[in-house]
């Protein structure tokens, strides 16, 4: 008689396994939900949030490397045998949103996006695979990811500077640290204030920001205003001359283009000599992006024409635009069909805001479902995640059951992802690392432009009359 080898354990069982796990640790997973929110920290300052991750990481066992870009932590669970690496991530950071009722007093951070639930479900994901790791042919790693959102930006434009940070984005500065090389594909489930238990598939426009400096002359407002060249005047001219562009954008590209004026001069008695313009542009493509950055490029040389003004402008590539992939999005839909029924998995749909997630799909496959639980419109004070269980819990089940069905079975699923990639994308494996395949969709984007206007004469044509 020779003893049987048992078969693999299917993948119904390992996701019950995985979700018994995740229950079993149901009160602290919502705890640690419920904690971050009370504790927001913004952008690439998430330590107090880092450090709870890391101390996860270290309780479940797993390796882990921490202050990547700053904050962020990376830990790794190998699986049965080598494979293909499928990344969870959990963003770490928080809004500045000094009236939201949860903001933190001294810095106005809040979590008005509801990143904390999303570090919850990446940790209730790995207590989840953690009980099945040993099923599992291919590498699941955590990422705590910083710096989602877009605010402080002229204090991460001195840490560009001083060589601290590479990008003013999270995942954008990890991706060209080669943080995300040995990562195959990612997922985040993201909470929404709408009322489809899980919605998958969406797309978000991709976004740059200018920083526009307009630079005229000082004089007295009152005895000798002619001697003086008014910044402020060429930058009010210039979100005109945006305006009167609105209606060139084209609907299906979803353009949106936003301006504040964080200068605007010292004091009224003073012609300004200064003034400066943060625009945000967004678009549904890079295209569609490169047009609208044309259009506001030249409002601000005609603000500066106008008034014989100088105009700086330093732009940065944001975010590109995110497009999930099909595959993933298949992979979620299936499981969020049978963890909720199928009328509570809604379709996706294209989004006027932006994330970068989209600079990491543009480098492999991403998943990036929405799921219930918040209330209030995102980015307001009236937003807040209220039902832990729909916005932490529930997604990290759906996560470690789409790892299960991508890593079980010598991880064909994972493999047949990547193939459906790379037959889309219509090229060889591409063997660059990551860092430097991004570092060619940015091309063209990011620079410092000088327009001079004050040159006093305009030349025309010669003619007769
Ligand atoms: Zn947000
Ligand atoms: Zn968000």
């Amino acid at each position: 008689m020779t003893a049987s080898v048992p078969g693999p354990v299917p993948a119904a069982q390992l996701k019950e396994r995985a979700r018994a796990a995740i229950e079993a640790c149901r009160e602290r997973l919502l705890d640690l939900s419920e904690d971050l929110q009370r504790h927001p920290e913004t952008g690439f300052r998430e330590h107090r949030t880092a450090a709870t991750v890391a101390g996860w990481f270290t309780e479940l066992g797993l390796p882990f490397e921490s202050d990547l870009s700053l904050t962020g932590v990376k830990a790794r669970m190998p699986g049965r045998t080598p494979g293909p690496t499928v990344a969870v991530l959990g963003e770490l950071d928080a809004l500045v949103l000094p009236r939201h009722p949860l903001a933190d007093p001294e810095t106005g951070a809040a979590h008005a996006c509801g990143h904390h639930a999303q570090v919850a479900s990446m940790i209730g994901a790995a207590v989840g695979l953690a009980a099945v790791r040993q099923h599992l042919d291919g590498d699941v790693a955590f990422l705590a990811v910083p710096a989602e959102e877009s605010v402080e930006l002229e204090w991460r434009r001195e840490q560009v500077r001083a060589g601290e940070l590479k990008h003013l984005v999270g995942k954008a500065d990890l991706l060209a640290r080669g943080a995300f090389d040995d990562v195959d594909m990612a997922m985040l489930c993201h909470t929404s204030g709408q009322p489809a238990r899980l919605s998958v598939g969406d797309s978000h426009n991709g976004s740059v920001v200018k920083r526009i400096t307009f630079t005229g002359r000082a004089s007295h407002a009152g005895s000798s205003p002619w001697h003086g060249v008014n910044a402020l005047k060429a930058a009010t001219l210039a979100i005109s001359a945006i305006d009167a562009q609105r209606d060139t954008f084209r609907d299906e590209d979803a353009v949106r283009v936003n301006a504040v004026l964080p200068h605007g001069g010292d004091a009224p008695t003073a012609v300004p000599d200064r003034a400066e313009l943060e625009v945000v542009i967004r678009a549904r493509t890079l295209d569609a992006l490169r047009g609208a950055c044309a259009a506001v490029d030249r409002a601000a040389w005609a603000g500066a024409m106008a008034l014989g003004a100088r105009a700086t402008t330093e732009t940065t590539l944001n975010y590109l635009p995110h497009h999930q992939d099909p595959a993933l999005v298949e992979v979620a839909r299936t499981n969020g069909t049978a963890l909720f029924g199928p009328g509570a998995v809604a379709p996706g749909r294209h989004l006027g805001a932006s994330t970068d997630m989209g600079d990491l799909g543009a480098v492999m496959p991403v998943l990036h479902p929405f799921t219930a639980g918040a209330t209030g419109d995102a980015h307001s004070v009236d937003y807040a995640v209220t039902d832990h269980v729909l916005a932490a819990l529930e997604p990290a089940v759906l996560m470690a059951w789409c790892v299960i069905d991508l890593l079980v079975d010598g991880a064909a699923q994972a493999h047949d992802v990547l193939a459906r990639r790379e037959r889309r994308t219509a090229a060889k494996p591409d063997e660059r690392p990551a860092a430097d395949r991004y570092s060619d969709f940015r091309a063209g984007f990011d620079g410092l432009t000088h327009y001079d206007g004050t040159h006093d004469t305009v030349r025309g044509t010669e003619g007769e009359l």
